[in-house]
């Protein structure tokens, strides 16, 4: 079947389970902390600060996030008890190996979406490793096309994928749940978006839309099946058929 049409997953917290585990590892911290001696409300405002301030520099990932509450831990404590160093050792296994719990519906939705003339591919950001074994463990490697994994997702980076696979935004679907990372450098470049409402969602990633009218809000996976059958027949218009005043 030719893959006329081309659509982008994102991978954390729209295919499987993310935000939920850092936000674990977040809780372990601030016990250890707290166990120190420091208030949990001082950690924790450090630690988004630090984590805001961090992405500029490391990039996104559990490997990254890790190093920060390491330094964390430091600063607070120059001379942190072993324990505690050994207890931020087993956060950081418990992050990097979390289980990999598929969204409901992810399964069944991207078996059908496979029997349409769609050429899938997994787009995420973060470490080469910690990516890809994840998806390695989801089990949906034979239910896409390919996987891709970005340091950072930006308009740029997404024109690169698009146009050098051969496909166009009119004819071109990304589906994500981050605003700031997903929608908005796809709607950017008139790219049709599905926006995964999630209840967690790391503050970093919240955005207003810049061009709501490309971007569809959902709340269930399935509904993702629906939409590409429509675009595909045509029923959605593409940015370029969509009148402008
Ligand atoms: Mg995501």
């Amino acid at each position: 079947m030719d893959e006329n049409f081309l659509l982008l997953l994102d991978a954390d917290d729209t295919l499987w389970e993310s935000a939920l585990y850092f936000q674990r590892a977040e809780k372990d911290f601030l016990k250890v902390m707290e166990s120190l001696g420091f208030s949990s409300a001082i950690v924790r405002d450090t630690v988004h600060r630090r984590d805001l301030e961090r992405l500029s520099v490391t990039g996104y990932g559990a490997g990254p996030y890790m190093d920060t509450l390491v330094s964390i831990l430091e600063e607070f404590m120059p001379e942190p008890p072993e324990w505690s160093m050994r207890a931020l050792a087993d956060i950081r296994t418990c992050l990097l190996g979390h289980p990999v719990v598929l969204i409901p519906g992810v399964n069944s939705t991207l078996e059908t979406v496979g029997r349409m003339p769609v050429h899938t591919v997994v787009y995420t950001m973060g470490e080469e490793d910690h990516q890809s074994d994840k998806f390695r463990r989801s089990g949906l490697t034979h239910l896409v096309n390919e996987l891709t994994i970005v340091s950072v997702k930006d308009s740029q980076v997404l024109a690169e994928l698009m146009y050098g696979k051969g496909f166009v935004p009119e004819r071109t679907i990304l589906m994500g749940n981050s605003p700031r990372s997903d929608i908005n450098p796809a709607t950017e470049l008139g790219i049709r978006t599905i926006f995964l409402k999630r209840n967690l969602t790391w503050s970093a990633e919240h955005e207003d839309f810049r061009n709501p009218e490309l971007v569809t809000e959902i709340d269930d996976f399935s509904d993702l099946a629906d939409i590409m059958d429509q675009f595909i027949s045509g029923d959605i218009p593409s940015y370029s058929s969509i009148p402008t005043n």
